[in-house]
């Protein structure tokens, strides 16, 4: 595939683009209030949703067509590009029929190629940016399944969003970012690029700056942020919706690195590495937290720390596991005394608290 740059002039060529305006367009009087403080702040590409896929029923689910022509009028008024989600053919049209200028396909949408196909068909013809989210599932074929399908209905300004996988913790990230997504994705398709969704990541606004710094370091091209006049008082997503002022000052903060490229696809895989042993790091960290909690019931019950019938079962269990992984016994071993041997330590600590 042969991307093609956006058809966007005034755009200009420095990293990061950037797409920001809230999660929905609520009110006439919310949008274009939040249009024109952006557009103030230099921002080119103003995004609302005006259907919004909800997890639940019940709550806000989009304003509906009503909502385009607000989104005609930020156009008209400040000059700015407007961009919308569509999940299906019949908003495509819509969309169209009021000169969305860009669209998104959305994570739930992504994930089913039944919808994306209809989308195609319905795009066919028409020769406007496209940016795809990733699925809601980490499962980069899927995302990539997508981007194909939209490219053979003839689309060539492509841009791929990461906005975070979900999963059943959500301590930390209301998606979790799993960057060794993307730069694989980058790495399969170099010339595709690639936006970040902190908004969509972090789910809250504290997430905000530090996702949008790593995007950079990461080398991506742009990020797609959620921003809201009253970000208190928004109808969906406020937790994670920043005020134009505030989305202004993270983006001035950003420091762009520009890192020597020797032979790409070496850097990507050593940034591949780089992610998956942060995760593994987080992970670890998770696994002796548990392991302290587990050290406080045995203190308060009169258990021993160690239990050998129970280490020995790890120890086998793992091992033949990581055998069949395609790891040395030897290795495993290693890794897993190194593991039990720290937790015991932590466990006899507390003990003697
Ligand atoms: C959104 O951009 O508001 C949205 C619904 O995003 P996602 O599809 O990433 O959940
Ligand atoms: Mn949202």
């Amino acid at each position: 595939m042969e991307f093609q740059t956006f058809n966007i002039p005034n755009l200009g060529t420095q990293r990061p683009m950037v797409i920001a305006g809230p999660c929905s367009a609520e009110t006439e009087e919310q949008t274009l209030t939040t249009a024109r403080q952006l557009a103030q702040n230099g921002i080119k590409i103003f995004r609302a949703g005006i259907w919004k896929p909800r997890t639940k029923p019940g709550g806000f689910e989009g304003i509906g067509v009503e909502g385009l022509q607000w989104l005609r009028r930020v156009k008209n008024e400040t000059g700015m590009y407007v961009a919308t989600e569509v999940a299906t053919a019949k908003h495509v049209y819509e969309a169209l029929k009021y000169g969305i200028d860009v669209l998104w396909i959305g994570a739930r949408t992504t994930a089913n190629p039944f919808a994306v196909q209809e989308i195609a068909d319905a795009l066919r013809g028409v020769d406007i940016p496209i940016l795809i989210k990733n699925p809601v599932n980490p499962d980069i074929e899927l995302w990539i399944g997508a981007i194909e399908r939209i490219y053979n209905a003839g689309l060539h300004q492509l841009a791929a969003v990461h906005r975070g996988f979900s999963s059943y913790d959500k301590k930390v990230y209301r998606n979790q970012p799993q960057w060794h997504i993307p730069i694989e994705l980058h790495r399969r398709l170099p010339n595709l690029p690639i936006f970040c969704d902190p908004s969509h990541i972090g789910g809250k606004r504290e997430l905000i700056a530090p996702l949008s710094q790593q995007a950079m370091d990461l080398q991506f091209d742009g990020l797609i942020i959620e921003s809201h006049c009253a970000p208190d008082n928004a109808w969906s997503d406020k937790a994670q919706q920043l005020s134009p002022e505030v989305l202004d000052v993270i983006l001035r903060k950003l420091v762009l690195r520009e890192m020597k490229q020797t032979t790409e696809d070496l850097v990507d895989l050593r940034r591949e590495i780089d992610s998956i042993d942060n995760e593994l790091l987080e992970l670890l960290a998770k696994r002796m937290r548990i392991s302290s909690e587990i050290g406080t019931y045995k203190k308060e019950h009169g258990i021993a720390v160690l239990q050998t019938g129970r280490y020995n079962e790890i120890l086998e269990k793992r091992i033949a596991n990581g055998e069949r992984l395609g790891m040395s016994r030897e290795f495993m071993r290693t890794f897993l005394e190194a593991i039990h041997e720290e937790s015991v330590r932590v466990q006899v600590e507390l003990m003697n608290k």
